[in-house]
């Protein structure tokens, strides 16, 4: 039977518990341990597709098609766990399931009510992660202890254990523990008082993880445990790195978190086997490269927009033993100063996905200067299109040519939307989502990548290359590297004609690990590499 590990955050939201999470998740994968990881969201949303990358972060998108909060991104990128539409539930998912079935008449008369409906609801969406070839559950809950909207979902943990046995559960409460510099001492008292909501609604967390600024004394982990209830040995501490996240699970590791977990549940396993990780931490600590990667998107302020993104550059960065410097240039700003003041010295330009106008013709610029100045290109959906809609304006000399996202009446309408998507009104899951099969040309860059003319990439959007184009820009120099098996939808464009030009209609951040850089980002790194060494030699030689 599958043992179930619970990770509550307390004190302040922000702490990392989707990171800490996924680190558990990954420990105990590496001790043999076959996982599944899951996130319970308090917000009413019914998913995060519908809210806005600005104030959320990014929409992780599943193979198939559940748009997901970023951290299940985090559980891919650190465990083998299989992830799907199972695996991130919120409030207004709970609550749409369990009114459906009242207007089906299910709860034959009875009142509906937060407990036992809504706990039930939330139980069954736990339990149902717990199949015969699953060792260990990890159930995530979002938000902060004390929050009036994650009080169902914590109702709902602590009955969990009443029917599935204490012996087979583990509380994991995550807090932090503040260093005052007026004092000179870190502070233990808002994880009592975290501890203390916990325990007021029934739940005694077995082990707390305590995040932290500086070494935590012994006397200090004697003391929280004490207050909080616990074994010294169940205080875990965690503190901040400031290198990378990499770091995390290695040092939870050495804070002896997974033994912790694996003594309180009465498991037998190996040590943790993490050889390959203290290898690609080496790599990122001992680089042979430095690079620097413009990315133009229409958020330059907020990281967590583009999380996948940045996570792929780095793992494609591990992989060359490259260090990569990411400069996040917002797209508005190229339409006002120009891309040549902000884009030259990069070894790379990379347009991200995206929705809504602002930005766009400062995108187009920006890849217009990587086309002409030989600069390695790599464009993602939105940022494909804008790669179409600069190749129809200015080598096609298509004029005024656009999506026709953002001009319904363009002479030129390069990029447009399908025609089964026409009659949705509805935002929530209407786009092609998910994971799709695409067919590469044999002689493409993109198939030289992968090593193969058949992939599988994610997707995220309601707008196409327009076909009737194709022969045209193909005349120009334009490669249709890759396309839907039937050939109807083009799924990547190439100009072979550049030393790195190329852009896909997917999500190729979706599926890249630290350990297995994705091969398009891997290649984009490559070439950034080559052109920079290239620009040293060729000042060497002109001294
Ligand atoms: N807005 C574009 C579309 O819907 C691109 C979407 C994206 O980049 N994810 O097709």
């Amino acid at each position: 039977m599958a043992k179930h590990i619970f990770v509550t955050g307390g004190v302040v939201s922000s702490l990392g518990k989707g990171l800490t999470s996924a680190s558990v998740g990954m420990l105990l994968e590496r001790r043999g341990l076959r996982v599944r990881m899951q996130k319970l969201d308090p917000y009413i949303n019914v998913d995060p597709g519908t809210m806005s990358p600005y104030q959320h972060g990014e929409v992780y998108v599943l193979d198939d098609g559940a748009e997901t909060d970023l951290d299940l991104g985090h559980y891919e990128r650190f465990t083998n766990s299989k992830l799907t539409r199972d695996s991130n539930y919120t409030t207004g998912k709970i609550y749409q399931s369990v009114i459906n079935k009242e207007r089906r008449g299910e709860f034959l008369g009875k009142t509906v009510q937060v407990i036992p409906h809504i706990t039930n609801e939330i139980k069954e969406c736990i339990a149902k992660l717990a199949t015969d070839d699953v060792d260990i559950v990890i159930t995530e809950i979002g938000g902060t202890v004390g929050d009036i909207e994650s009080q169902p979902f914590l109702e709902a943990i602590r009955q969990f254990s009443l029917d599935v046995g204490k012996e087979n559960c583990v509380y994991i409460h995550l807090t932090l523990v503040p260093y005052l510099k007026a004092a000179g001492e870190l502070k233990t008292k808002p994880t009592q008082h975290s501890v203390g909501q916990l325990r007021q609604i029934g739940i005694q967390p077995d082990i707390l993880i305590c995040r932290t600024e500086r070494t935590i004394s012994r006397e200090d982990r004697e003391k929280i445990a004490l207050f909080c209830n616990l074994s010294f040995d169940s205080v875990i501490e965690e503190k901040d790195k400031d290198f990378s996240i990499y770091e995390v699970p290695l040092s939870l590791h050495t804070s002896g978190l997974d033994a912790a977990i694996v003594r309180r549940l009465g498991l037998q396993t190996r040590p943790p086997q993490v050889d390959d990780w203290k290898d690609l931490l080496h790599r990122l600590r001992n680089p042979q490269h430095e690079i620097s990667i413009a990315v133009v998107g229409k958020y330059a302020e907020h990281r967590d927009a583009y999380k996948s993104i940045y996570e792929s550059l780095d793992h494609a960065g591990m992989h060359h033993h490259a260090q990569v410097r990411v400069q996040r240039i917002q797209a508005e700003l190229v339409e006002t100063e120009g891309p040549e003041r902000l884009l030259s010295g990069f070894d790379g330009v990379l347009i991200p996905g995206g929705f809504g106008e602002r930005g766009i013709e400062g995108k187009v610029e920006a890849i217009r200067f990587a086309r002409e100045r030989n600069i390695p290109f790599f464009g993602i959906c939105l940022g494909m299109q804008c790669a179409v809609i600069e190749f129809a304006r200015n080598v096609v000399h298509l004029e005024n040519a656009h999506s026709t996202e953002f001009s319904k009446d363009t002479p030129h309408p390069v990029v447009c939307m399908l025609d089964e998507q026409k009659t949705i009104t509805d935002l929530g899951g209407t786009m092609r989502l998910g994971a799709y099969e695409a067919s590469l040309d044999p002689t493409s860059r993109a198939a030289a990548c992968y090593g193969s003319t058949t992939i599988s990439e994610r997707h995220r959007h309601r707008y196409e290359f327009n076909n009737v184009y194709r022969q045209q820009f193909a005349a120009h120099g334009l490669l249709f590297a890759g396309t839907s098996p039937d050939g109807s939808l083009v799924e990547i464009v190439e100009l072979p004609s550049h030393p790195w030009f190329l852009a896909v209609q997917f999500h190729p951040e979706f599926k890249s690990k630290p350990i297995k850089a994705q091969p398009l980002f891997a290649g984009f790194i490559g070439a950034a590499i080559e052109r920079k060494q290239a620009r040293a030699e060729r000042a060497v030689e002109t001294g």
